[in-house]
């Protein structure tokens, strides 16, 4: 069929919230169809769990995505539906998405190819059903920088170390440019309903928390923030990007990526074209090796699946790891008695938002100091955070954890050496937790008994040495030695044999 046959197809929007660098959308268009229908389903994997969610550790949590993730990604829809012709359904993929396609005489779904096992779940069972009706889904490889073809080392053979991937990737692939955003066939019909919706549902929600960073959804919204923080900050980030604090300290693209209202070739391009003008530098290259990071994590679920998800990680450690309701609860409330720790935490509940030094130390004290189950944070990272991404979190939870892809073995972040380095004056710790308000640095850092009772904040839950000494026993107890890096990248070879 083509154009003149009236052939209508339509875009399975899931995490590719854009319209520029969309290749399942170009694939569509070399069909010369006469309509796009854009759909997306408002439902799991992205809005509660469902038939192949994984079974949460039944922690309570009674939402699958924080109010700001929600924001943002109807921002993200409302952005799109303003252009273009978008319908939202509501329900499990697999069963509203073939009704809806063979009610409207859709010829062809297209979308783009998750790679972690419930998205993978979703989107076979849909293709099955979607099939049964004789409409084929087609899946494109996007939201990368490399498609699976471009990677020097087939899947299953992927470095077990970041650091041997990047030197791989860096030497032998190139990222391609990104595809310009198509002019695309006239709407069957006015495109405002949809629009209309979603803005009713926005103005349901509550606003972003007043502390928070603007992050507002949409393509267009990502790409200005791209041009504004590139002309302000990037030249900077290398020294910068540590920070707890401030608009500008780090990129903040985080939320657009995750739900792919950027391309990461759309930025690498950006990111050139920077430099062509201004030059290259330490900071520059910075920023690339963060998206090789979450390029890395991306390949590690495509290659170890459910592996990601188990609580020995893709290492099968067998560490005790408590399950204590209650100081998880405090972890989770910033009531740890470690005023850097509250203070990220404190920002996280509010915002769905903190920085990346932060998630580290955090995830450090929850694993390596209270030694609960690095799971219990996973899940409720997944719950809270705006840029919820299931590769980035998961695969960042594992590493920090000790039982993913980290070469070092045992990794931990000491909150107070950490909050004097990249919190000088204490203002973050001031802003996010005001019992300690009145205090300056160093005290802030980690304020006398006599002192914190007066200003009703907590004891410290644990102390901090004896409980890492405890957890680093636990950790090489179960690895049976320290290996070496070697010795580590056998281990993996092991497991993979
Ligand atoms: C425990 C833990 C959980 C995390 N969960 C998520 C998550 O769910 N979603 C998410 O996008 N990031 C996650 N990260 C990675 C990182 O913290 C965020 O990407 C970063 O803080 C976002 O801020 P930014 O956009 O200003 O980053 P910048 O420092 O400006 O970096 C630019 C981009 O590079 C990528 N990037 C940077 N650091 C990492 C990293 N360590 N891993 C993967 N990609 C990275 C991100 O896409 C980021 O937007 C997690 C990190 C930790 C330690």
């Amino acid at each position: 069929m083509n154009e003149a046959m009236g052939e209508k197809v339509a875009i399975w929007l899931l995490n590719d919230l854009r319209l520029h660098d969309h290749p399942a959308l170009q694939a569509a268009l070399e069909r010369r169809p006469a309509r796009v229908e854009f759909v997306y389903v408002w439902g799991p994997p992205v809005a509660g769990w469902g038939k192949y969610s994984y079974p949460s550790q039944s922690l309570g949590f009674n939402r699958r995505l924080s109010p700001a993730r929600e924001r943002f990604i109807l921002e993200s829809l409302l952005d799109l539906a303003e252009r273009v012709p978008l319908t939202l359904l509501e329900g499990e993929p697999q069963e509203v998405l073939p009704v809806w396609a063979a009610s409207q005489g859709v010829s062809i779904v297209y979308a783009h190819r998750e790679w972690a096992p419930e998205e993978i779940s979703y989107q076979s069972a849909t293709a099955c059903a979607l099939e049964a009706k004789g409409i084929p889904l087609i899946l494109h490889e996007g939201n990368s920088l490399y498609e699976t073809h471009q990677l020097p080392f087939p899947l299953d053979s992927l470095p077990m170390l970041f650091t041997r991937f990047r030197q791989l990737v860096e030497r032998t692939a190139r990222v391609k440019p990104p595809l310009p955003s198509p002019s695309l066939p006239p709407a069957s019909q006015p495109i405002e309903e949809t629009a209309k919706i979603l803005r009713q549902r926005l103005s349901a929600l509550p606003p972003l928390h007043e502390k928070s960073f603007p992050f507002k959804g949409g393509e267009r919204a990502g790409q200005a923030r791209v041009e504004a923080y590139f002309e302000r900050a990037l030249f900077t980030y290398k020294e910068t990007r540590n920070g707890f604090w401030g608009s500008d300290f780090s990129s903040h693209l985080s939320p657009w990526l995750a739900v792919g209202c950027l391309s990461p070739r759309w930025i690498c391009e950006r990111l050139r074209e920077a430099e062509k003008r201004h030059g290259a530098n330490d900071s520059t290259y910075w920023l690339f090796f963060e998206l090789l990071w979450r390029e890395y994590f991306r390949w590690l679920s495509a290659r170890w699946g459910c592996r990601l998800f188990a609580v020995g990680g893709l290492r099968n450690l067998k560490l005790p790891w408590r399950h204590d309701m209650q100081l998880f609860q405090a972890w989770i409330e910033g009531n740890t008695g470690y005023p850097i720790i509250d203070a990220a935490m404190r920002e996280l509940k509010a915002t769905g938002w903190t920085s990346n030094r932060a998630r580290q130390i955090v995830a450090s004290f929850l694993t390596k100091n209270l030694f609960i189950d690095w799971r219990w944070g996973a899940s409720y990272f997944e719950v809270q955070l705006i840029d919820y991404d299931v590769y980035s979190n998961w695969g960042n939870w594992l590493y920090q954890a000790g039982v993913g892809t980290d070469g070092r073995g045992f990794r931990w972040f000491d909150p107070v050496r950490q909050a004097k380095l990249y919190d000088p004056e204490g203002s973050f710790i001031r802003l996010w937790v005001p019992e300690l308000r009145s205090l300056s640095a160093p005290r802030v850092y980690m304020p006398e008994p006599e002192i914190r009772r007066s200003l009703g904040y907590p004891p410290p839950l644990v102390d901090w040495h004896v409980s890492l000494t405890a957890a680093k026993d636990a950790y090489w107890t179960a690895v049976k030695g320290k290996p070496t890096g070697n010795q580590l990248l056998k281990l993996f070879q092991d497991e993979e044999g």
